[in-house]
């Protein structure tokens, strides 16, 4: 489906409680939330998500931040809903995000970066179908 997206409010965010703003600039960027839940991942479902990072250098670390604490995952929705979350967000450095952007305003750093966009139509239907059954998709 290419009008659905996944996204992570990672656990930098959830612990500053920035939950609520974050959730508040996915809205008014236009999105629909389609599901949402609250999870603790694993730190085996954190290797899992992240395993196209498995050889880069900071792997073990992503890996522990994101199961360092609860993360809230949701599936959005909008048309060309990839590309369009991926502008809210911003870029992966929060340094060189643009004003306005998620990342801008919330990131500590490259790796704390307060949320997670699907990169393609590819990897948005996989990473929904890795956090919710069909059951709950349908
Ligand atoms: P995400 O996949 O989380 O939406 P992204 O697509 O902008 O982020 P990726 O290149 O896929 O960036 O990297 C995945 C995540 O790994 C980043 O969001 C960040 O948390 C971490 N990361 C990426 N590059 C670095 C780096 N150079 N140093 C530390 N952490 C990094
Ligand atoms: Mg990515």
């Amino acid at each position: 489906m290419t009008n659905r997206t996944l996204a992570i409010i990672k656990p930098d965010a959830v612990k500053k409680m920035l939950t609520g703003k974050i959730i508040d600039r996915i809205l008014k960027g236009g999105f629909a939330i389609i599901h949402m839940k609250q999870i603790h991942l694993t730190k085996k479902q954190a290797e899992g998500f992240y395993a196209i990072h498995r050889d880069k250098p900071f792997y073990n670390d992503l890996v522990a931040f994101m199961s360092s604490a609860p993360c809230i995952v949701l599936v959005l929705k909008k048309e060309n809903a990839v590309d369009e979350l991926r502008k809210v967000i911003g870029a992966t450095n929060p340094d060189l995000a643009d004003e306005g952007t998620i990342r801008k305003d919330f990131a500590d750093n490259i790796q704390n970066n307060a949320i997670h966009g699907s990169d393609s139509n590819e990897n948005a239907i996989k990473e929904i179908a890795f956090f919710f059954s069909t059951s709950e998709i349908l």
